[in-house]
């Protein structure tokens, strides 16, 4: 078989995205080859098809035990043969894969990087050809990386004690130079082939917030995307706690996670999730990591997280199937206090020395001052993203609500350099609701305290809304001509002066085009017939409750779209949907059709 008949034979898909072709052909040569491509742009195809097609064993190398077995189900459910090797085996499990194993039955062994040094796990790997080692998530090998893992250090010793060196290939979705070259250097990787496709996801719309009813602003997105799955990202426990509350209280589907939680508890949670049982999940960024539900429609950020590669990656968990999906920041300046003080709190390294921890410090105040930006620019969301990550950015995308707001610029230079004025007043020992009250002369404890009340200044903006004032102020932070300091005060800086001889224009909202329904119409239109596609999707969970397995394991919502609107009746159209291969047609067609035949006869 061709590399495009396995495509379409096993993953019944017409044709590759970007790279992979590339990175297969090069694999399938003989070269070593390092793939960065985003989430969701199609990894596991690189080294799944190179797996069916060169003799023997492919070993894939991957850190999320959470994710193997969904990827091994789904391996099996295309009639791949495959399994994996971790810690959640039992010892009876785990001697019966081998075995089996050893005997040729698997083409894909996957294996968690601790296993690699287990005698009997090297066993197999002396006895078997291995022809090709997939080392997925391969950034954890960089101390430079976010998610830096220890036993990845020990894949190239792994490799050395084959026989026979296989085709090495890592794959990652994130990696600057530093942790690129870490890659190549740490795993031996031999002259390899390396592709970097594009960071962009055409299908996420992204959306800022600021300033609003963060928690009102979730109930009624929720209410308004009935039956669609998504995760609300908070920034603190309690808050998930909240948000979750606010919606179960509200007769939604939604369901919790973060670390707080007994361990049982955050596995049957995030069961519930995947397999949708429960349709939002509420959780802190401990939610996510090996998180493959590709149905995702939107990720809401209920708080702005610290950097822009965090904020990326879990909002790029939205879409992974190529769906239109909803990336929404909500952002109040109070998110960047409580992101200091996380970063203030952290331990840090105990193997690095003080002036590295400072300077590692110091590049997290960078990277959220970097985030911060991000949610309360008014320029292209998407253009600010690409450029960040080193590409060359798309100018307007109309595709973020930055693009789809109209602005106009107003002139702050007044109110501008009165605020700034009243910091001063203040020796810097203001909070950003002392520095309102103060403006607005409004009664406040703390301004009494400290003898403020009626001192020169007091009472300046009083006509100015508090929303307008939050607006002033965070362009005023954003611009360096405030900053914030220790304990929630707010600081000069050396900028402050400048402000009595500079004109200061604000870009403010005038109006938000009526995105949303215009979207919802194109997320649709894919889909003719909306009710049988819910006669699909309640044929698939009921299979899914049935084996035992994720819902968009079975097929993804793109290709129940595809069913719903092409309404195949014979097996032959059936094949023809994208993501039907021989193996699920032969499986499913006997499932589905009836229910299109039905739906048909009765319309
Ligand atoms: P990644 O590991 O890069 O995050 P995955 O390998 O999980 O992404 O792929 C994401 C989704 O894209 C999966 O549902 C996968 O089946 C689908 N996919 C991959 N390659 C193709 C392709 N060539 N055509 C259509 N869909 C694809």
């Amino acid at each position: 078989m061709t590399k495009s008949e396995v495509l379409k034979e096993y993953f019944g898909y017409d044709s590759f995205r970007e790279g992979q072709e590339e990175l297969i052909d090069a694999i399938l040569a003989g070269q070593d080859v390092l793939g960065i491509m985003p989430t969701g742009a199609g990894k596991s195809i690189c080294y799944q098809i190179p797996a069916m097609m060169l003799p023997g064993i492919t070993v894939v190398i991957s850190p999320l035990i959470s994710l193997m077995k969904d990827q091994v189900g789904a391996l099996n459910q295309a009639g791949i043969p495959a399994c994996y090797f971790n810690s959640s085996l039992s010892q009876h499990e785990y001697f019966e894969a081998m075995e089996r194993a050893k005997s040729g039955e698997y083409k894909i062994i996957y294996v968690a990087p601790e296993r690699l040094e287990i005698d009997s796990f090297l066993g197999i790997a002396e006895e078997c050809e291995i022809s090709f080692v997939a080392v997925d998530e391969a950034h954890c090998v960089s101390q430079w990386g976010q998610d830096f893992r220890p036993s990845y250090l020990k894949i190239h010793s792994f490799i050395t004690r084959l026989p026979h060196r296989p085709v090495v290939g890592a794959f990652t979705a994130t990696a600057t130079k530093r942790v690129r070259d870490d890659i190549i250097t740490l795993l031996r990787l031999n002259f390899p082939k390396t592709l970097v496709t594009g960071f962009d996801r055409p299908n996420l719309y992204f959306e800022t917030h600021q300033s609003i009813p963060k928690t009102e602003f979730v109930l009624n997105y929720v209410k308004s995307h009935p039956n669609q799955s998504g995760i609300i990202y908070c920034i603190s426990r309690k808050q998930v706690e909240r948000v979750c509350s606010a919606l179960c209280e509200a007769g939604f589907s939604a369901t919790r996670y973060h670390a707080g939680l007994p361990q049982e508890e955050r596995k049957h949670n995030q069961d519930a999730f995947i397999y949708g049982d429960k349709l939002v999940m509420v959780a802190t960024n401990a939610f996510g990591m090996g998180i493959d539900k590709s149905d995702v429609r939107f990720v809401i950020h209920h708080g702005m997280p610290r950097s822009l590669e965090a904020y990326y990656q879990e909002a790029g968990r939205a879409g992974r199937d190529g769906l239109k999906s909803d990336c929404i920041l909500l952002y109040s300046s109070q998110d960047v206090t409580t992101n200091r003080f996380l970063i203030d709190q952290n331990d840090g390294n105990p193997e690095l020395s003080e002036s590295q921890q400072k300077a590692i410090r110091e590049k997290e105040l960078e990277r959220l001052k970097i985030m911060t930006f991000y949610s309360t620019t008014t320029d292209c969301l998407r253009d600010y993203i690409l450029k960040y990550f080193g590409e060359a950015g798309c100018g307007k995308c109309n595709n973020c609500s930055n693009c789809l707001t109209q602005c106009e610029e107003i002139d702050i230079t007044n109110e501008a350099r009165k605020l700034v004025a009243c910091v001063a007043m203040m020796n810097q020992r203001c909070s950003q609701t002392m520095l309102f009250d103060y403006v607005r002369a409004q009664s406040n404890e703390s301004l009494d305290k400290f003898s403020f009340t009626g001192k020169k200044g007091y009472g300046c903006l009083k006509d100015a809304s508090p929303k307008r004032l939050k607006e002033i102020l965070d362009y005023l932070m954003r611009t360096g001509y405030l900053k914030a300091g220790d304990h929630y005060t707010i600081n000069l800086t050396e900028k402050s002066h400048d402000i009595l001889s500079e004109t200061v224009m604000l870009k403010v909202t005038k109006e938000r085009k009526k995105k949303m329904q215009s979207k919802k119409a194109a997320r649709t239109s894919s889909n003719d017939n909306p009710e049988l596609f819910e006669l699909l999707r309640q044929k698939r969970a009921e299979l899914a409750k049935a084996e035992k397995m994720p819902p968009y394991i079975i097929f993804s919502d793109r290709t129940l779209h595809e069913m719903a609107s092409e309404m195949p009746l014979t097996e032959k159209d059936f094949l023809g949907l994208s993501g039907v291969g021989a193996h699920k047609c032969e499986k499913y067609s006997g499932e589905f059709i009836p229910v299109i035949r039905k739906y048909v006869q009765s319309h």
